[in-house]
């Protein structure tokens, strides 16, 4: 499958562990009152899901489709911001 639809991928499991997160400290502080646990086991999971985003680089030059300059956004880039290859037609990876 091509990078970009595995970034693509990855970008939703981002949005999904980030609604995870939120409900899980909202819920633990329903009830059982404001914790530092669980905000810890939130960021612990938003941390750990969002490791692999190290993977997703442009097969041509390995820029991080994440990654425009110096800033990390949420959503990849379909054509690769250094060598202009258009990740969502690489056949391979
Ligand atoms: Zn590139």
């Amino acid at each position: 499958m091509q990078v970009y639809r595995h970034a693509v991928r990855h970008a939703w499991m981002m949005l999904l562990a980030v609604v995870v997160a939120f409900l899980l400290i909202a819920v633990v502080d329903q009830y059982y009152g404001h914790s530092t646990l669980a905000f810890a086991a939130a960021i612990a999971l938003l941390i750990g899901a969002n490791a692999r985003i190290l993977q997703f680089t442009c097969p041509k030059c390995g820029k991080n489709l994440f990654f425009r300059g110096l800033f990390v956004v949420p959503w990849p880039n379909k054509v690769c911001g250094k060598c202009k290859t258009d990740l969502s037609s690489e056949p391979h990876l």
